[in-house]
């Protein structure tokens, strides 16, 4: 039996429709952009396989140093414990991100780097009662609301559902999802309304959580830092918590380390996980504010945070998150980012007079556009075919609906990144095809 045939009898993937599926491509092995897969053909990865991937795959630097860390410390449990690796990574990432957090509180994805955020804002907002208060049946409600933006994702365990866009990913849960107060995006028309909203229902909102600048799974969509900033400003004014939700957006994807770097308002807790690890192995970072902190540093044995995962900061991924970082220091490194930033704006002016096309945009290493045709949603069909038309050619794109974007590894090649670009060409003047098929 061929890998393909293996892997249908055994496996159920995610985010993939069961009935009559395509065959998994078996990957056998990957260096820098490209996948190579069983039968030797080669894909270029242009979306960094799910947002992660910075450095190119395979790293011989990253391997190697989790090799190395494999020999002396796989993994300990992280309660009574520390070890190295967790640390150094501490101590590393704190001055750079884009506020003074305090602390780091390690999990193992993205999802859980936002379920922590979550429960640690609204254990901050009970930790602020009186012992007595604590003790009483039933507790007393203090801020517990959490506000969001519409087409946000957080994440798909239950927390972060919640806080994401009601879609098609949560349709079957909605009566299990927790109460959020959705708002728009901030654009010039609706800025003004917003700031009324919030300071209206400041008192009951415990934390804002918000991709910064790009809203990735909810299509790529792009707001304004300065529209951002005005609105964070009356919503700190008002002691709500902010959580930047950088998990796709950290490390450099926006042009800048983080994308809150654009913005003069930082967050009080900060979200990462995906390129936290260049994309080899699952961790997940919150940092909090001292503020936030210290609501938990108390004799009341109640006010602990009890919260952790079997995986908490192992020390391989790590000790790949500090690869990575060594990696990303690189002045190489930062200039591939700029170049590829420049790359996408020129692209984004050739496409702009494309008919088949609408809403190019682009920030940093993202470049994004609607495809003309169906609806703009998640369950175009036009996804498929687009994917099919592009492996085809050696490109892996996986657009979100009529959404196609590219978001590769940072050692893309010039030649490398020509060559997807010349592929959503192709794709564009071939996609009148798409309607023989469906
Ligand atoms: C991918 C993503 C998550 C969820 O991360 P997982 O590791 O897939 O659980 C959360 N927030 C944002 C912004 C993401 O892009």
């Amino acid at each position: 039996m061929s890998l393909a045939e293996r892997d249908k009898k055994v496996i159920w993937h995610p985010f993939t429709p069961q009935k009559n599926r395509l065959d998994s491509i078996p990957i056998t092995k990957g260096s820098g952009t490209v996948l190579f897969d069983d039968k030797g053909k080669q894909y270029i990865d242009a979306i960094s396989s799910w947002w992660v991937t910075l450095h190119g795959h395979a790293h011989p630097y990253i391997a190697e140093k989790i090799y190395q860390q494999a020999l002396r410390l796989e993994q300990v449990i992280f309660a009574g414990f520390t070890h190295e690796p967790a640390i150094t990574l501490a101590e590393r990432l704190l001055p750079i991100l884009p506020n003074h957090f305090e602390k780091i509180f390690y999990s193992d994805n993205g999802s859980t780097s936002t379920e922590v955020a979550l429960k640690m804002s609204i254990q901050y907002w009970w930790n602020q009662q009186s012992a007595e208060n604590l003790a009483q049946m039933p507790p007393r409600i203090t801020r517990n609301k959490i506000l969001a933006f519409k087409d946000a994702y957080h994440g798909d365990t239950f927390g972060a559902m919640s806080v994401s866009d009601r879609s098609v990913f949560t349709l079957a849960f909605h009566d299990l999802l927790f109460d959020v107060i959705f708002i728009d995006t901030p654009t010039n028309e609706n800025i003004e309304a917003q700031k009324q909203f919030i300071q209206a229902h400041a008192t009951e909102i415990a934390a804002f959580i918000y991709e910064p600048l790009v809203q990735g799974a909810g299509g790529i969509k792009m707001y304004e830092a300065d529209l951002l900033d005005s609105l964070l400003a009356v919503i700190k004014e008002q002691d709500i918590i902010c959580i930047a939700d950088e998990v796709m957006t950290g490390f450099g994807r926006t042009g800048k380390l983080f994308a809150s770097d654009y913005l003069t308002h930082k967050p009080d807790i900060i979200c990462l996980s995906k390129g936290l690890t260049g994309g080899t192995m699952a961790l997940g970072v919150t940092a909090c504010v001292d503020k936030i902190y210290q609501a938990y540093v108390n004799d009341d044995k109640l006010k602990t945070f009890f919260h952790g995962h079997s995986f908490t900061a192992n020390p391989l991924a790590c000790t790949a998150a500090l690869a990575s970082l060594d990696l990303l220091e690189n002045k190489q490194t930062l200039h591939q980012i700029e170049w590829i930033s420049e790359k996408n704006k020129a692209f984004a002016r050739l496409l702009q007079s494309n008919l088949n096309i609408k809403n190019v945009r682009t920030l940093g290493t993202l470049l994004a556009f609607e495809i003309n045709k169906g609806a703009d949603e998640y369950l175009n069909n036009i996804s498929a075919y687009a994917t099919r038309f592009c492996l085809d050619r050696g490109v892996y794109l996986r657009p979100l609906g009529n959404t196609v974007y590219i978001m590769p590894p940072y050692c893309i090649t010039e030649e490398e990144l020509e060559k997807v670009q010349e592929t959503i060409m192709d794709l564009l003047q071939n996609i009148n095809d798409f309607q023989l098929i469906f």
